[in-house]
């Protein structure tokens, strides 16, 4: 049994929890000797399959980052071998976890079943410039796609990219292609300037799976407050992200309030229809009692304290990127 009290733990239990952003596949494909078996608890990081299960995590977007030391060169064959982690997972424990691919699977997935695994690119190096692949990694499950990591690559660039243009002539291609093919875009690490195209150019709803608000704390990952509004006005999901960095200046002392404070001002701005997670889990650097995948119950137990309706509980811990999904996913 965990720390939370029991009002918590029964809202939490009774809540479908949608996690927009790990990146856990990364340390499943890591060198034998950093290797972690998803299977058992707490091999260092902080998400594996007993600990997301004790967290009470109901569906997880799984990011294929290649690696940074890949994405200039092999981004295909490292977004391929986290492709594989994931299906090698699922093989080996069908009844705890699935691969979501449709409308339909993610509708059925129950809180006491199976996880409901969501494939995701971060960036899109991996499609090595071509369409067709856009449809292979479809193929393959991806149903979320972050336009770019940090840098540059043949859609758009990245928040920490020398340059700072809009989408390319095939980033334009690609987000029309995911709306064609019922794949999420995401704008997490894109540029001012490619998600104001990315706004003018989708026809579906959007997510920016892991950011925060500028407001709150001025760092490029977080999203002004126009931004916030413009994704929640398409009917979009921004997901709060537990990164340390994003949440205050004095990272090292980050704590759950810092993500709270990001929360408040995110339903002050976007609404509350329109405001998720994405933990960053694996990829970050989380501040303490967030710090693995079975404390997500303290984020509940959080907005409990603030006076948030069990009702909009409900919503920011998934029901909002489950209407997301559903919409672009049918
Ligand atoms: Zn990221």
């Amino acid at each position: 049994m965990n720390d939370f009290d029991p009002r918590t733990n029964d809202l939490h239990q009774n809540s479908f929890v949608f996690d927009a952003h790990c990146d856990t596949l990364g340390h499943a494909t890591a060198h034998p000797f950093s290797r972690r078996d998803l299977l058992q608890w707490g091999q260092r990081g902080h998400l594996d399959l007993p600990r997301m299960r004790a967290g009470g995590i109901n569906a997880q977007i799984f990011a294929c980052f290649p690696g940074v030391e890949r994405l200039s060169a092999n981004a295909t064959s490292g977004a391929l071998q986290r492709v594989e982690a994931l299906y090698d997972l699922i093989d080996k424990a069908p009844a705890q976890i699935t691969l979501v691919q449709t409308a339909d699977e993610l509708a059925r997935l129950t809180p006491d079943g199976p996880i409901g695994a969501i494939l995701g690119l971060e960036g899109v190096e991996a499609l090595d410039g071509q369409m067709r692949l856009l449809r292979t990694f479809h193929r393959l499950g991806v149903r979320n796609i972050g336009l770019t990591w940090d840098r540059r690559n043949a859609a758009a660039d990245g928040l920490g990219a020398d340059t700072a243009f809009g989408l390319t002539p095939f980033g334009r291609e690609l987000v029309q292609a995911c709306n064609e093919l019922g794949v999420m875009v995401d704008v997490s690490h894109l540029n001012d300037a490619g998600l104001e195209d990315v706004l003018a150019i989708s026809n579906k709803p959007i997510i920016a799976s892991h950011s925060n608000a500028s407001a709150v704390f001025d760092h490029r990952r977080n999203l002004s407050d126009e931004q916030i509004r413009a994704i929640a006005d398409r009917g979009g999901v921004i997901g709060a992200t537990f990164v340390s960095h994003f949440l205050t200046a004095n990272f090292r002392e980050a704590t759950l309030d810092d993500l709270l404070d990001h929360i408040d001002h995110l339903v002050d701005v976007g609404g509350v229809d329109h405001v998720g997670i994405g933990s960053d889990f694996d990829g970050s650097l989380p501040p303490p009692r967030l710090d693995s995948g079975e404390k997500y119950p303290a984020v509940t137990a959080g907005l409990l304290r603030r006076g948030h309706t069990f009702e909009d509980i409900r919503k920011i811990l998934g029901e909002n990127l489950r209407r997301v999904f559903l919409e672009v996913l049918s």
